[in-house]
């Protein structure tokens, strides 16, 4: 039997980088916080938090945080903004608070925000492809200073009123489905908005779904591995499923409960963004030796 991992699976260099720069904070000494979960991986999480690294939920959390520590004066925690990104108006309590922090927003993501900024500034009608509820759209949508919609579906941009003489800027939250934002992109133009369009999908995405896919169409089985809330993983998990019926998603090696008939010839394995190569090597090895 062969296990296979896909050729791009794990951790993007977006993920990586700010996962790495909060190990190198936490040897700081400082007091380190995360500005939300740095990566929808529990585990990853929970090893940070034994080394003292806290999370903050949000904005008002940032505010009590900023608060704290004005009374305490000398020692400030330092602030670690995710790969995500953030609003602007986050970067506004910091520096109003002087509040130390580190920026390990993904460059790619960061390039969004001065598009949407700068089109927004001009006037243009801001509109994101992408889930409404995710970080990263929040932080986009936090950039734009003008109006902005949110659109996840074609059926949703096709609803999508402007005012006459308004100019249009669309974007796309950099884990959106290809295929889903042409469609938009069609229907944009048919409403006779031919630019201004901006594909920011991250090639890491589409890299990952396309390996993913080329192995799950040969696999017998095929291993997702993948935070609980991480989108992409999910995403992952459908793609595969369609190509492959014995396909598990799982967020840990104890999740993993196969049993395998004797005719599998092939394992594919694929893993997340979020998800880091410890653990898929533990998963790799794990079915080689027991299968
Ligand atoms: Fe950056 Fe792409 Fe990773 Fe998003 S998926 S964090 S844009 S490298």
């Amino acid at each position: 039997m062969e296990v296979r991992l896909a050729e791009c699976a794990g951790f993007c260099f977006g993920v990586r980088r700010a996962v790495e720069t909060v190990y190198e904070q936490v040897q700081t000494g400082k007091t380190i916080y995360t500005y939300g979960p740095i990566v929808h991986n529990e585990e990853v999480v929970r090893d940070l938090e034994e080394k003292g690294v806290r999370v903050i939920e949000g904005r008002e959390e940032l505010l009590r945080l900023a608060e704290e520590a004005a009374g305490r004066g000398e020692e400030t925690p330092t602030v670690i903004i995710r790969a995500h990104g953030v609003p602007k108006d986050i970067y506004d309590i910091l520096d109003k608070n002087n509040l130390e922090y580190v920026d390990a927003t993904c460059p790619f993501v960061k390039k969004i925000h001065r598009i949407v900024e700068r089109e927004s500034e001009k006037g243009r009608h801001v509109v994101i492809a992408g889930d409404p509820t995710h970080p990263e759209v929040e932080g986009i949508r936090g950039w734009c200073s003008g109006p902005v919609s949110i659109v996840e579906t074609p059926a949703e941009a096709e609803n999508l009123v402007f005012s006459p003489g308004e100019t249009v800027c669309v974007v796309s939250q950099t884990t959106f489905n290809y295929n889903k934002f042409q469609d938009m992109v069609e229907i944009f133009q048919k409403k006779g908005y031919n630019d201004g369009v901006v594909n920011t999908i991250c090639n890491a995405t589409e890299e990952r779904q396309r390996s993913a896919k080329a192995i799950a169409a040969e696999a017998d089985v095929m291993i997702v591995i993948g935070g609980r809330h991480s989108s992409n993983s999910r995403k992952l998990y459908d793609i595969c499923s369609r190509e492959c019926a014995n396909t598990y998603f799982i967020q840990t090696l104890d999740d993993l409960r196969l049993e395998l008939p004797k005719a599998v010839r092939l394992v594919g394995i694929t893993a997340g963004a979020s998800t880091p190569n410890k653990l898929i090597e533990e998963v790799q090895n794990y079915v080689r030796i027991n299968f």
